[in-house]
């Protein structure tokens, strides 16, 4: 199948990155909002869930900042709304280290957490970071146009898998984890590889999860899970995708 060659995101002109900043606490909101500015990002402010929600749906950014403890409705509840629809990237805020711990074990679907209190500098590599990871595969891989892979269509863009037509529902992480194979396509990595360059250098999981969404884009993607033709096992060492001609 013949891919049109696109633009490399260097022809595009740059675009200032929008980030919506949810956070009660003025102090705190107006400071954050201060450094991002600063950095060159566009920055909208709410300051309760609601709020929050109303201005992510009137103008969707690029990144979202979102404090845990919010009055009213917290953000737990304004993630997981935002998740079933969207597949931005989430920065959750917390103010305890074993908040963290709690809230990263419900997947929720945020890309990364930090705690209270943290440096602007610190953040700003975090959202950077997050940028760099679900901005995978879109910059040199097929912008706009989709891919047909095994029994799947792959709409990078719109950071969708289709299967006869239908949206699949995938986690976040499993469509950055295509994104980031279809970009590789042909390179065999391990599951620690894949943990590092997908989830980030932070993230304290297993390997074991990178298993479990392989799994799901199996399910998503193949017609015979269980005998994969484009997300195949190399066998000792890890995963690669394969794209036959
Ligand atoms: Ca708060």
């Amino acid at each position: 199948m013949a891919i049109t060659p696109l633009p490399q995101s260097d022809a595009v002109p740059e675009q200032p990155i929008k980030i919506l900043l949810v956070e009660d606490e003025r102090a705190l909101r107006e400071a954050l909002a201060d450094a991002l500015t600063g950095e060159g990002f566009v920055v909208t402010q709410a300051d309760t869930g609601a709020a929050g929600l109303a201005a992510f749906r009137a103008a969707p950014p690029d990144l979202i900042l979102l404090d845990l403890m919010l009055p009213e409705m917290g953000g737990i509840e304004v993630c997981r709304s935002i998740r079933s629809s969207s597949h931005v990237p989430i920065i959750m805020v917390t103010a305890k280290a074993s908040e963290t711990d709690r809230i990263s074990g419900l997947d929720l679907g945020a890309d990364d957490y930090v705690t209270k209190p943290f440096s602007s500098r610190e953040l700003i590599a975090r959202i950077r970071a997050v940028l760099r990871r679900a901005d995978v595969g879109v910059s040199s891989a097929a912008v706009g146009s989709r891919l047909r892979i095994a029994e799947a269509e792959i709409d990078l863009e719109g950071q969708r898998v289709l299967r006869d037509g239908t949206v699949v529902h995938l986690k976040p992480k499993a469509f950055q984890l295509l994104a980031f194979l279809i970009e590789n396509t042909g390179r065999v990595y391990t599951r620690e590889q894949l943990l590092d360059k997908v989830w980030g250098y932070d993230y304290a999981g297993e390997t074991r999860t990178v298993d479990v969404h392989m799994h799901a884009l199996r399910q998503a993607m193949e017609a015979i899970p269980a005998e994969p033709v484009a997300l195949q096992t190399v066998r000792g060492i890890g995963y690669v995708l394969r794209r036959p001609a």
